[in-house]
């Protein structure tokens, strides 16, 4: 993910904040805070854009697993 225009948080508190400013309830589009290591400081964003996150990683692997599995049997 390229999170060079993202606006950068000195710190998780900060970026929490942010992240409820930005997001929007009423359309189900909520942000969290993350911590980014190629910046050494924080963002917010939407949890899907965690390309570069090994847990949802696993989860898209996980996923595509499942649904090659119940194709035929
Ligand atoms: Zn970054």
């Amino acid at each position: 993910m390229n999170c060079d225009n993202k606006i950068k948080y000195p710190n998780k508190k900060e970026a929490d904040i942010a992240a409820v400013h930005n997001s929007n309830t009423t359309k189900q589009d909520l942000q969290v805070a993350y911590k980014c290591n190629k910046h050494q400081c924080w963002h917010t964003g939407h949890p899907k854009d965690y390309s570069d996150n090994p847990v949802a990683r696993i989860y898209q692997i996980l996923d595509g697993n499942k649904s090659s599995k119940n194709r035929k049997k």
